[in-house]
């Protein structure tokens, strides 16, 4: 089995646990989310959904990108800005995102993971999801004020 393969079978398995039906539409937008690391805008996920499903609409796109964020399969990248950003990567990372370019980078760094304070939450609040997100310049950033 591939990788995309175990993640379209582990992603079938949730949406029937959450009773969802399994629709061509869920199942291509989670495909083009998964498909790169580029944490897409719900735009950049049409656009790409558009050229399998030519019928279905950004409205659908969105709404089908909220149902995913709530049956745990994607997430909101925290921080991203005014348009959302949307990350199928569900292993423990972090982000970096660049300020210029807006390019949203995952890094993982395992202290970072698991840090003290942020278990101290646990007392307080059922914690789903630790993100650790960090801004400034990409390298191709920095190289081009370089120059
Ligand atoms: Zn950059
Ligand atoms: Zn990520």
């Amino acid at each position: 089995m591939t990788d995309l393969e175990g993640k379209l079978e582990r992603f079938c398995n949730r949406c029937r646990q959450n009773k969802l039906k399994i629709t061509p539409q869920r199942v291509e937008v989670y495909k083009a989310l998964i498909s790169s690391n580029a944490h897409p805008s719900a735009e950049a996920v049409y656009d790409k959904v558009r050229g399998v499903l030519p019928n279905i609409s950004l409205d659908t796109v969105n709404r089908t990108l909220n149902t995913l964020n709530e049956i745990g399969a994607a997430f909101v990248v925290a921080g991203s800005g005014d348009v959302k950003r949307f990350d199928g990567n569900l292993d423990n990372h972090q982000h970096f995102k660049c300020i210029k370019c807006r390019k949203i980078f995952d890094f993982h760094s395992e202290p970072l993971d698991n840090t003290e304070t942020l278990r101290k939450l646990e007392e307080q609040f059922r914690v789903l999801r630790i993100t650790v997100y960090a801004e400034g310049l990409c390298k191709g950033c920095i190289e081009k004020e370089q120059n």
